[in-house]
């Protein structure tokens, strides 16, 4: 009968591969690092190399050494006569080790097939045994990488933004922008099937001109493998971080599975809101409204309470699908305000609101003008029913909405929910002057690397983007009007961004902001726990109350590509939950609905 409840996931019959573990073959729980120490190489070529250039011989290799010890990972180093004589096996760490000679290399490869894996970062295998450059070729064989170029003096293009939800970035918010110090050593960009982090500026865009992937992995005939692009002397100005992805990363080279929770509802891998700062031409909403409907997506329409009053009809048939939300109730931000000014103020929208809708018990969300706001403004705010609040692009490092911390020691049930703008508006693309097919261009780019990173998007546009086609389109002295008020300037950037998203929607999660924010704070309700008992691997779950926990996705990195991931209720009345495949090397556990109470499963990894 437990067999009966128990589904197995065949990843493999997606991919070609079906590798059955046996039930008791459950060694490397999450809970456990019984693995062999990860070996550091280090060698004298390198070392000399780099005392030349004015560097500290160990400098790449200190930075691993402290690394792995912070994280409590076994370690051991070892030298040029340990991987030619070929006994060692496991994960093997190549920090920056430019100089490799062909005995090495070919040491490397026999470690590979060995089934052993291999970490390598930036300039490795770049020189020969005599100092001659060597190019790109051992990192490309060894790691099924394209090198693409390399980024120096790129200014502000140094942010390292890893994937969500990723076998070996899973520990980091989706698109965390994580700064590279500029160490006077270049970063090595890549292109590759398998991606795990990017390159990019502030927004996200990529000002290298070229691929710019600076972390893949793969799993190559026995081995697995991670190349990471920019070298050890960038990690201090982001050292929790890469603390953190260098223990994910060791990990899934060593083959132990790792059980976490998915950002997303179901097996979506993005989410998406798509706003409107509905104000100036407030009655051009209507446009924005029907481009919607004819997609079927529902949107966010964050109102100016005092244009909102005269045109109160209008918006009560925007709420029948839409969310309504405020926008302050007139365009002046809150920011430094005294706090008593702020509350009249927010206590004139409530009430402008009410007047609009009868009853504005419904309308819980709020986005400041001009993005401006304090920690008094939530904490008003939140007094007047306001549960979450689309902020702005600073607000936070990553690409995941965020609780606010505006009162110190509230519990998630009760603090607001932050959605930071994760895209360039339309306010960006008017200021850069782009047309209006250029900025379709830049939100689709946008939208890919929402996607690809497994993050928030939130696009805002203006109402008064959204005018009348033919109208009001040049300046009075005839000029384009590129993002003039009044134009309909976004009308067709955000048709071709509908459209896009309308494709997508199987993956990619498209809800209005109420929604994404009634879905992060029920997923915080929920804690896992991957614990062995004698030889099994048992996954516990802690759902608080409330509970109603939807589509929790629990996510699953095998021991192998493809490998079967099984779950099974240790209590036949316990949900079982459905087990999709994501990829080759993620399954998802999907529970449909969770209520508060604990649930606990053995799972076959
Ligand atoms: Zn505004």
């Amino acid at each position: 009968l437990g067999l009966r409840r128990c589904i197995v996931a065949l990843a493999g019959w997606l991919f070609g591969v079906v590798a059955l573990a046996p039930p008791t073959d459950a060694a490397a729980a999450q809970a456990e690092r019984a693995g062999p120490a990860v070996q550091l190489y280090t060698n004298a070529a390198t070392s000399a190399l780099v005392r030349q250039a004015g560097g500290r011989p160990d400098a790449a290799i200190a930075v691993w050494r402290a690394s792995l010890s912070r994280s409590g990972i076994a370690q051991r180093e070892i030298g040029r006569d340990e991987l030619i004589g070929g006994k060692a096996g496991g994960v093997l760490v190549l920090p920056s080790v430019a100089v490799l000679d062909d005995a090495e290399r070919q040491a490397i490869g026999r470690w590979l097939a060995r089934g052993g894996s291999v970490l390598a970062s930036a300039s490795t295998g770049t020189v020969g045994p005599g100092g001659q450059p060597r190019g790109h070729a051992f990192i490309e064989s060894t790691f099924g990488v394209r090198v693409t170029g390399s980024a120096r003096n790129v200014g502000g293009g140094r942010f390292l933004a890893p994937f969500g939800d990723s076998p070996v970035t899973h520990g980091l918010p989706a698109g965390q922008r994580m700064w590279l110090r500029d160490a006077g050593e270049p970063i090595v960009l890549v292109t590759a099937d398998r991606v795990a982090g990017r390159l990019t500026d502030y927004v996200f865009a990529n000002p290298h001109g070229v691929d710019n992937g600076v972390l893949a992995f793969d799993e190559r005939g026995a081995a697995r493998v991670i190349y990471l692009g920019f070298p050890e002397a960038s990690w201090d100005s982001a050292l929790a971080d890469m603390d953190r992805l260098a223990a994910d990363a060791i990990a899934w080279l060593a083959r132990e599975p790792r059980v976490f929770k998915a950002a997303w509802p179901g097996a979506r891998e993005s989410a998406q809101l798509v706003e409107m700062d509905t104000e100036w031409y407030f009655e051009y909403a209507t446009r924005l409204v029907e481009m919607l409907d004819r997609h079927a997506l529902r949107g966010t329409f964050y109102c100016l309470t005092s244009v909102a009053v005269p045109a109160a009809a209008m918006l009560k048939r925007i709420g029948v699908r839409h969310e309504i939300a405020y926008h302050g109730e007139v365009h002046i931000g809150f920011k430094g305000l005294p706090e008593a000014e702020q509350a009249s103020r927010l206590d004139r929208m409530v009430r402008e609101m009410r007047l609009v809708l009868g009853d504005a018990s419904a309308v819980t969300g709020f986005r400041a003008p001009l993005e401006s706001f304090d920690a008094t403004t939530e904490k008003l705010l939140r007094a007047r029913g306001v549960r979450h609040h689309a902020v702005h692009i600073d607000s936070s490092r990553a690409r995941l909405p965020f609780f606010s911390t505006a009162e110190p020691g509230l519990d998630r049930e009760q603090a607001i929910v932050n959605l930071p703008r994760t895209q360039l508006d339309d306010l960006n693309l008017a200021e850069r002057n782009v047309s209006g097919a250029r900025a379709a261009e830049l939100l689709l780019r946008d939208l890919r690397t929402v996607m690809e990173m497994r993050g928030l998007g939130l696009l805002s546009v203006h109402s008064y983007h959204f005018g009348p086609s033919g109208g009001a389109r040049s300046s009075p002295a005839g000029g384009a009007a590129v993002g003039r008020p009044g134009t309909d300037y976004m009308v067709e950037p955000t048709e071709r961004y509908l459209e896009a998203l309308a494709r997508a929607r199987a993956r990619h999660w498209i809800a209005p902001a109420g929604e994404i924010a009634q879905w992060w704070r029920a997923r915080a309700r929920v804690e896992h726990r991957v614990t062995r008992e004698a030889d099994r691997v048992q996954l516990e779950l802690q759902v608080r109350a409330p509970g109603d926990v939807r589509e929790l996705a629990l996510i699953v990195t095998p021991r192998a590509r493809g490998a079967a991931v099984a779950a099974m209720p240790r209590v036949p009345e316990h949900p079982l939950p459905r087990v999709v495949a994501l990829d080759e090397f993620r399954v998802a556990l999907v529970f449909d609905r969770l209520g508060a109470g604990s649930y606990r499963y053995w799972l076959n990894l």
